[in-house]
């Protein structure tokens, strides 16, 4: 098997054929992968996906990371989420969501804090705003850290001497069962997988339907070490509203900031082990994009992050942006074949990271026995994407 591709894509591949008995060769562009993956926070909200298939998919996909998280030195936390309501009509929203009948298995439960109660009521040990008046926890999500996983899942393949890892080549052309490199030198493999990320030029010029995938900029910064401890992720309402499940149940959208114009603002914090807190995020579709990060949206996340949590925040340490691709008919990624020997594989959007070792069975599942759950085809997330 010839992947390329070094991100969460190419190296569940790259395992899953392993584990199927393949031998792997995968190449990456880049010395170390510092695309897509590596900028992500990691808070992988798997409960928070359109009901039907994306959910049963994220229930799928969260037991094998957890089954991740028990192996020794996995940077994968088993932490669960919040969601943070700030007034009374979004606690209505919450409390709404927890009546579903598939709340069990999204790990939810409700707290809600009546009026005379004293702050520190919703959470014990979590630092929240005086702001909060419910929080939606769910205990089915996990914090992963995405450049030491990459890392850590490399060294694991590693030990056996079927797989091999090409940093800093990339593959510039394809034939049936074959990858020429940059360097003009052509590789040969039953089967060619290409998990290329943002940058699918190799391949989209051969995709069918180009025009149904588009780009997403999406923003986040770090600050310092906050004193207070987050023993899980917290995001606002507008997260939830955002998600796969917001959009598929047309979930009321909070009242739009006259300072975004066509940027989506929706808010998750998550503490990491050196106590710095990364805050997400911002999201962009009007191309061309520029090559700056946008302040604007960002002082608006950190304004929701102040009240949220409460506290003065520690000044920003870092900024960064990056993109994904997403389709826009509603596939949950995108699968194609471009001959009978090589199938290009992505377009997951921002479920690229929690849902990789279920995307990487079903393609295994798909090159070599044809079976396809149809989450590649149109409509697959009961909502369309937009
Ligand atoms: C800021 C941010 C936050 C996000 N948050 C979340 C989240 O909370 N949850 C979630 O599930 N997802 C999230 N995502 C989305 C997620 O990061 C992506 O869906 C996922 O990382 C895509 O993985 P990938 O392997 O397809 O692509 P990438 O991580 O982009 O990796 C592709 C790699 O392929 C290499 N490559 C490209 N072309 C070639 C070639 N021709 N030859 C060799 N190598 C090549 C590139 O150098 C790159 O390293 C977020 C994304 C961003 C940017």
């Amino acid at each position: 098997m010839l992947i390329a591709g070094g991100g969460i894509l190419g190296t569940f591949h790259a395992m899953e054929a392993l584990e199927r008995g393949f031998s792997v060769t995968q190449f990456e562009a880049s010395a170390e992968p510092l695309s897509a993956t590596a900028r992500s926070p990691g808070a992988l909200a798997f409960s928070r996906a359109a009901p039907g298939l994306e959910l049963e998919l994220c229930v799928d996909a969260a037991a094998r990371w957890r089954r991740l998280a028990g192996e020794a030195g996995a940077p994968v936390r088993e932490l669960g989420s919040l969601v943070a309501a700030t007034d009374e009509r979004e606690a209505d929203q919450l409390e709404e969501l927890c009546r579903r009948s598939d709340a069990v298995q999204r790990g939810w439960s409700l707290t809600r804090r009546a009026g005379h109660e004293p702050r520190g009521s919703l959470e014990q040990d979590v630092a929240l705003g005086e702001s909060v008046v419910a929080t939606l926890h769910s205990d089915l999500d996990v914090v992963v850290e995405t450049r030491k996983l990459l890392e850590h899942l490399r060294g694991r393949m590693q030990r056996t001497e079927r797989y091999r890892f090409v940093g800093g080549v990339e593959i510039r052309d394809l034939g049936p069962g074959s990858f020429t490199d940059s360097t003009g030198r052509t590789h040969r493999g039953d089967l060619g997988l290409l998990c290329p990320g943002w940058r699918s030029d190799l391949a989209i010029s051969m995709l069918r339907q180009p025009s149904v995938l588009r780009s997403v900029r999406i923003q986040v910064l770090q600050t310092g070490r906050l004193r207070a401890t987050l023993h899980r992720p917290v995001s606002d309402v507008a997260a939830l509203v955002h998600s796969g499940l917001g959009r598929a149940t047309g979930m009321a959208s909070p009242p739009p900031d006259p300072r975004l114009g066509q940027t989506t603002v929706a808010l998750t914090c998550v503490q990491r082990r050196s106590r710095a807190l990364t805050i997400g995020e911002t999201r962009d579709h009007d191309e061309p994009f520029g090559f700056e990060v946008s302040q604007r949206p960002l002082q608006v996340l950190l304004e929701r992050a102040g009240k949220l949590l409460g506290v003065d925040l520690p000044p920003v340490t870092h900024q960064w942006a990056g993109q994904v691709r997403q389709c826009t008919d509603g596939r949950l990624w995108l699968r194609e074949d471009l001959d009978e020997t090589m199938t290009l594989v992505g377009c997951a959007d921002q479920r690229g990271i929690a849902l990789a070792p279920v995307i990487a069975a079903e393609t295994l599942d798909w090159v070599t026995e044809g079976r396809d759950s149809g989450a590649t085809h149109p409509g697959a997330d009961g909502a369309g994407t937009g």
